[in-house]
């Protein structure tokens, strides 16, 4: 399990992530909704170990992780695919993918990992060898989840994988993690894109201005006044 323990972050006095508490188990599905600048790319990185915590603790299956430096997290089973994605242009698919195999554990079953990842995402099979800078946005994303999946994460972390995508790729994107799940990965998604977020996850926390407003089901964030307020123009 992955749990968040009063995480808080700060920038300076700003004050990003507020005291967050929550959890997330293996094979589970769990969004965190909220606006531009609520602290969720903020509150990923935390996990990450890319900011550090000022206050509160991460655990993961009880081990802390506060303090872990960030090429350990991803040693320990996180693993983050950021907003912008964070993938190499010059390199091909294929390499990319290989980059994402750096944790021991992982360099074992390379091969292995690498067919689920094209069985998942038949489209990057096909184009293994191709350059990154020259694929589409989803082609991309469908990358970095892939290079993500390399490190055999137990938890894997996605900040507004929705971004900048045409909704029909979107959807793709979502089914294609549904499978990743399926695996026995725990998911962690930020994002605003509430609709089709809500319709892929299992439960999910509203997140404003730093702090967890809201919890439920995706039925109960669904039908939510709060959610349907501040995402879905009240409709
Ligand atoms: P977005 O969807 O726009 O990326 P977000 O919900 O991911 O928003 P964060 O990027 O975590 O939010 O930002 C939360 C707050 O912290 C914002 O007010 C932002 O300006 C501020 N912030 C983020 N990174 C830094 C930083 N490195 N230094 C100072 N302030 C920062």
């Amino acid at each position: 399990m992955l749990e968040l323990k009063n995480v808080t972050v700060r920038y300076g006095k700003h004050l990003a992530v507020d005291s967050v508490n929550f959890s997330v188990t293996k094979g589970e599905v769990v969004v965190v909704l909220g606006a531009n600048g609520a602290g969720k790319s903020s509150m990923l990185k935390a996990i990450a170990g890319m900011v550090p915590t000022a206050e509160g603790i991460v655990e993961l299956d009880g081990d802390p992780m506060t303090g872990v430096p960030a090429y350990n997290v991803t040693n320990r089973g996180i693993a983050l695919v950021p907003e912008g994605r964070g993938i190499v242009g010059r390199m091909t698919v294929e390499e990319n993918l290989r980059l994402g195999a750096t944790p021991p554990r992982a360099r074992a079953s390379e091969e292995d990992t690498l067919a689920q990842v094209f069985d998942i995402f038949p489209r990057l099979a096909e184009r293994r060898k191709q350059f990154v800078q020259t694929m589409s946005g989803g082609e991309q994303q469908m990358v970095a989840v892939g290079r993500a999946m390399m490190s055999k994460p137990e938890f894997l972390l996605l900040d507004e994988p929705s971004l900048g995508l045409a909704p029909i790729v979107v959807s793709e994107m979502f089914k294609a993690l549904a499978q990743v799940r399926k695996t026995g990965v725990g998911l962690l998604i930020v994002e605003q894109n509430v609709k089709i977020s809500l319709r892929h996850a299992d439960r999910g926390y509203l997140l404003e201005a730093g702090r967890i407003t809201g919890s439920g089901t995706s039925d109960e964030l669904m039908n939510d006044a709060a959610v349907r307020q501040a995402f879905l123009g009240g409709d």
